[in-house]
C-alpha cells in the first residue's frame, strides 16, 4: 500500500480536469485495501475508487481518500468443452487485456476492443460497445467490502447489469473495492456483427467470415474513427446514456420529428439517439469555456483546453434542458460526477 498526500488528479482522468486529491492511496493487492480498512485513519474516511479516470467528471479537489486501484495481472482460469474462463486483475488496462485475450487465442471480447479503462471498472458501467456488452462475457469478480476488509465474490445475477449499469453504481457503490474480473468466452466462438457499423464494414471488404482479430481491427479502425483520442483531445466518451422509451412514447415523438434515430431493443423499448437529439438542437461545435461539444459527435463533450468541471456542468446542463424543451426527454449523464 503506497500513500500519498496532496496529488494532482489531471494525469489520471481522461478529460483532463484539474482537481487534487488530499490522499491518494495505490491498491495492488487485496491485502492492500485490507490495510486501508484497518488503518485507524484511512479507515473512518469517506472514499472514491478510482480506475482509469475515463468516466469521470472532476469538479472540485477531492477530500476523500482516492483508492487508485492497480491490481495486476491476466490469466487462463480453467479451459472447459464450452468455455474458456479468463481472469485479470482491475488495475490491468481493459484494451490490452482484450488484446492479451485474442494473442492467446481466446476469442469473444474483440467487439469491446479500444474502450478506455480499466478491467475493474467494466462491470462498474456494464461497458458495452457494437454489439456486445460485458455481461454477456462476466463470470464472476473477487473484491474487498471497504467496511468489513472481507474478500467476496460476486456472480452474474448479484451484479443485476442493466444498460450502462450494475449493482456497483447503487447499493454497493463505493463499498466493494474490485480486484479482479472472470470472463467466460463461449466456444465455439462466434463472430458478433449484427451492429450496422460492421455490417457496412463486411460489405465494403468482402470479408463475410471475419476472425476474432479482424473484427477488433475494424471495431478499433471505426472508434478512431469517430471518437476523440482522451491523449489528445480530452473526453470521457458518450457524456449522456441513450434514453430509453416506451414504444407508445417513441411514436409520440416520430410524430413531431419524424427523423429521430431509434432502436428497438428485444425487450419492448425503444432506444433513444441521444447525440441525434443533442445535434438536433444545434449544439454540435458549442462551448463553455474550454468544454465543448465534439464537432463530429454531439454525444461526446471535449476539453478544447483548460476546461474546469464546473465548465463541463454548466455546458451538460444546458444541454439537457435544450433536449427536454424539445423532446420532452431529460438525458442522464453517463460518467460520475465529483
Ligand atoms: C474515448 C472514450 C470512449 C469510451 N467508450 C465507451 C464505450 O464504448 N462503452 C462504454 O461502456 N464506455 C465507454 N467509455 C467510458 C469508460 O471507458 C468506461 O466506463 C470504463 O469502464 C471506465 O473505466 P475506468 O477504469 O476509467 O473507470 P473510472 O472512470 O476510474 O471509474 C468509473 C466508475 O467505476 C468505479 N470504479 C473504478 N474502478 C473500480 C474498482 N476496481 N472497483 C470498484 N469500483 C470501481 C469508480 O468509482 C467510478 O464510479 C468511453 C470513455 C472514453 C474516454
Amino acid at each position: 500500500m503506497q500513500t500519498e498526500t496532496g496529488v494532482s488528479l489531471k494525469p489520471y482522468n481522461s478529460f483532463g480536469l484539474p482537481a487534487v486529491a488530499e490522499t491518494l492511496v495505490r491498491i495492488r493487492s487485496d491485502a492492500d485495501v485490507r490495510r486501508v480498512v484497518d488503518d485507524p485513519a484511512l479507515g473512518r474516511a469517506p472514499k472514491f475508487i478510482l480506475g482509469g479516470g475515463s468516466n469521470i467528471i472532476l469538479t472540485r479537489d477531492m477530500p476523500q481518500t482516492v483508492l487508485k486501484v492497480e491490481v495486476p495481472g491476466r490469466r487462463l482460469v480453467e479451459e472447459r468443452d464450452d468455455a474458456w474462463i479468463v481472469e485479470a486483475g482491475a488495475g490491468e488496462s481493459w484494451h490490452d487485456f482484450v488484446m492479451w485475450t485474442l494473442e492467446q487465442g481466446f476469442p469473444g471480447l474483440e467487439n469491446l476492443a479500444l474502450i478506455p479503462g480499466t478491467v475493474g471498472a467494466s462491470p462498474v458501467q456494464n461497458i458495452g460497445a457494437y454489439g456486445l456488452e460485458l455481461r454477456e462475457r462476466f463470470e464472476s469478480l473477487d473484491g474487498v467490502d471497504l467496511r468489513t476488509g472481507l474478500g467476496v465474490t460476486i456472480g452474474p445475477e448479484m451484479c443485476a447489469f442493466g444498460y450502462r449499469d450494475s449493482v456497483f453504481k447503487h447499493s454497493l457503490a463505493g463499498r466493494v473495492v474490485i480486484t479482479r474480473v472472470r470472463f467466460r468466452l463461449p466456444k465455439p466462438w462466434r463472430p458478433v456483427l449484427g451492429y450496422l457499423e460492421l455490417e457496412r464494414k463486411v460489405a465494403e471488404t468482402g470479408v463475410d467470415e471475419p476472425g476474432a482479430q479482424q473484427i477488433a481491427d475494424w471495431v478499433i479502425a471505426i472508434r478512431r474513427h469517430k471518437l476523440p483520442d482522451p491523449q489528445q483531445l480530452g473526453n470521457a466518451g458518450s457524456f449522456f446514456k441513450n434514453p430509453l422509451v416506451s414504444p407508445e412514447q417513441c411514436r409520440d415523438i416520430i410524430g413531431r420529428d419524424p427523423e429521430i434515430v431509434h432502436y428497438p431493443l428485444p425487450d419492448g423499448q425503444v432506444k433513444l439517439a441521444a447525440g441525434w437529439m443533442i445535434d438536433a438542437c444545434g449544439w454540435k461545435g458549442k462551448s463553455v469555456g474550454g468544454a465543448a461539444v465534439y464537432d463530429k459527435q454531439a454525444l461526446v463533450l471535449v476539453n478544447r483546453g483548460g476546461a474546469i468541471g464546473s465548465e463541463v456542468m454548466t455546458l451538460a446542463r444546458a444541454i439537457q434542458e435544450s433536449v427536454y424543451g424539445r423532446f420532452g426527454i431529460r438525458l442522464e449523464p453517463e460518467p460520475v460526477v465529483l
